[in-house]
C-alpha cells in the first residue's frame, strides 16, 4: 500500500515539476489536479471490476488488476477459496451423516418445533407412507393418521414407544410399527420407526402354540382323570378294570408321544445345523422306514394278523447323504407312517428315492389315500394343523409330524413338497440338493 502511495506521489511530483517548467505554478496545480482525478477514476474503475467479480461469486474468474487492487483481489480470492473449502467439508460431512441415517434399517424422521416434517429417510417414508419432497413441512399428525399416534404425539412426555399400524405395500399384508419420539436441539423432535411385524407375528405364534399345547395335553388328561375317578368310585370287576386301564394307557401314550414330538421340535430349533461330514447310508435307513411302516400297518386293524396295506419299496440307490441319521429317519418315517395312517386298508404305498434333472435327490412316499384339498396344502406343515382332526387323533397323531419333517429337511438344505388331490392320493417328497450326496462311509 505504502509503495503505491509513494509511487503516486513521486509521479505526481514529476508531472507537476514538468508542468511548472513549461507553464509555471498554475500549470503545475492543474497537472496535480488532473493526475489526482485520473488516479481517482482509475481506482473507481478497478473497485467496480472487483465488485462485479465479487457479485458474480465465481472465485476462479478473478479480474486482472494492477497494484493495490491486485493484492486486494488475491487476498479476497484466497479467503473465498478457504470459505468454499470449509463449506464443502461441512456439506460432505452432512451428506455422510445423511447417508448413514439413510442406511439405518429403522425409519428416522426429523420434525421441527411445530411437528412438521423436515426430512426423513427412505425407510421412514416406506413405514409411514410419506414422500420426503411432497410432504416436506406437512404436519406429521396429518400424515400418520392413526389415533394411537395422535394421542402419543400430544403427550408432554414420550417415555416409551407405541405400536401403530404401518403403511403396507400390499393390502393383504398388515405391518406393525413401533414408534418413538425423542426431543433434541431447540424443541425439534426425532421420530424413530421400527418394523416389528415379524416380532409381532412370532408373539402371536408363541401364544397360539402355548394355547395349542395346553389344549392337546388337556384333552387326554381330562379323559385320564375321568377314568381315575371311575376306578376310585365304582366297584368294578377285574375285566372292567382291565378295560379302563387299557383306555388310560392309550391316553397316557398319546401324551407321551406329544411331549416327545415337542421335545424333538425344540431340539431341532435349538441345535446347530447337522454337519456335512456325517455320511448316512440311505439303503438301510429306508429299509428301517419300510419295516416300521409295515409294523404300523399291521396295527391298523386289530382283527388282521399282518399289514393291511401293500408297501412297495423301489430299489434304493447306493447313496449316502450327509446329515443327521436320526433326523433323516424321523422325517422319512413321518411321511411313511402318515401314508399308512391316512390310507384306508387295502391301499398301496410306494416308497422311492430318485434323482431329478435339476440335481435334487428326492425321497418320495406315494399313497392311494383320500388326498388333500388344495386349500390345506400350504398349511399342512404348520404346528397342530390338521385336515381331519378326529382322523388324526384316532390314529394317534399329534399334528406335529409334518412340522418336524419340514424342519429337518430345511436343516439339510432341502424342502418338503406335497402333491395331492382329493380322491387321487398324495405324494409327499423330501428333496435335498445333490451336493449333499457323499462318498459311502467306511
Ligand atoms: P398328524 O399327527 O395329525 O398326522 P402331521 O403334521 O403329520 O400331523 O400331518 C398334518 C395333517 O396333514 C394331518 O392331520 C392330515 O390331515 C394331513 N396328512 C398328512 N399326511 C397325509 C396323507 N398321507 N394323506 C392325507 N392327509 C395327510
Amino acid at each position: 500500500m505504502a509503495s503505491h502511495l509513494v509511487s503516486l506521489i513521486f509521479w505526481s511530483l514529476v508531472a507537476a515539476g514538468a508542468a511548472w517548467w513549461y507553464g509555471g505554478w498554475t500549470a503545475a496545480l492543474a497537472m496535480v489536479a488532473l493526475v489526482s482525478w485520473g488516479w481517482v477514476l482509475q481506482q473507481l474503475w478497478r473497485a467496480h471490476r472487483l465488485e462485479v467479480w465479487l457479485r458474480a461469486g465465481q472465485v476462479a474468474n478473478q479480474p486482472v488488476l494492477k497494484g493495490l487492487w491486485r493484492d486486494l483481489a488475491d487476498r479476497m480470492r484466497r479467503l473465498l477459496q478457504q470459505r468454499d473449502q470449509q463449506v464443502q467439508v461441512h456439506a460432505d460431512r452432512l451428506q455422510h451423516f445423511l447417508q448413514a441415517i439413510q442406511a439405518s434399517p429403522n425409519g428416522v424422521t426429523l420434525l421441527d418445533k411445530e411437528g412438521r416434517i423436515e426430512w426423513c429417510n427412505d425407510t421412514a417414508a416406506l413405514h409411514l407412507g410419506i414422500d420426503s419432497h411432497r410432504d416436506h413441512l406437512q404436519h406429521v399428525v396429518h400424515m400418520v393418521r392413526d389415533p394411537v399416534f395422535s394421542r402419543y404425539f400430544t403427550q408432554d412426555k414420550h417415555d416409551g414407544e407405541v405400536v401403530i399400524e404401518g403403511r403396507s405395500p400390499t393390502l393383504t399384508k398388515s405391518v406393525k410399527l413401533s414408534v418413538q419420539l425423542h426431543r433434541y436441539g431447540d424443541g425439534q423432535q426425532l421420530l424413530l420407526t421400527r418394523d416389528i411385524t415379524a416380532v409381532h407375528q412370532a408373539e402371536i405364534m408363541r401364544r397360539d402354540f402355548v394355547a395349542n399345547v395346553s389344549h392337546e395335553i388337556r384333552t387326554p388328561l381330562t379323559v385320564l382323570s375321568g377314568f381315575v375317578e371311575t376306578l376310585q368310585s365304582l366297584p368294578l370287576d377285574p375285566d372292567e378294570q382291565h378295560h379302563f386301564l387299557d383306555l388310560m394307557a392309550v391316553q397316557a401314550s398319546r401324551m407321551q408321544t406329544l411331549v416327545s414330538d415337542l421335545l424333538i421340535l425344540s431340539q431341532l430349533e435349538g441345535s446347530p445345523l447337522p454337519g456335512k461330514g456325517e455320511p448316512v447310508a440311505l439303503a438301510p435307513l429306508t429299509l428301517q422306514v419300510r419295516d416300521d411302516a409295515l409294523a404300523l400297518s399291521a396295527l391298523q386293524d386289530p382283527e388282521s394278523t399282518g399289514p393291511v396295506h401293500t408297501l412297495v419299496l423301489e430299489p434304493v440307490p447306493d447313496w449316502c447323504l450327509s446329515g443327521s441319521r436320526n433326523e433323516l429317519l424321523s422325517a422319512m418315517s413321518n411321511l411313511a407312517n402318515n401314508a399308512v395312517r391316512y390310507t384306508p386298508a387295502g391301499g398301496t404305498i410306494r416308497i422311492a428315492w430318485s434323482r431329478t434333472e435339476d440335481d435334487q435327490v428326492v425321497f418320495s412316499v406315494k399313497d392311494t389315500g383320500p388326498g388333500i384339498a388344495p386349500e390345506h396344502l400350504p398349511r399342512l406343515s404348520e404346528r397342530f394343523y390338521r385336515v381331519d382332526r378326529s382322523r388324526s387323533r384316532e390314529t394317534g397323531g399329534t399334528g406335529l409330524g409334518l412340522a418336524i419333517t419340514k424342519h429337518v429337511v430345511q436343516r439339510h438344505g432341502g424342502q418338503l413338497r406335497i402333491d395331492s388331490e382329493p380322491g387321487r392320493g398324495s405324494t409327499f417328497m423330501l428333496s435335498f440338493p445333490a451336493s449333499r450326496l457323499v462318498a459311502k462311509s467306511l
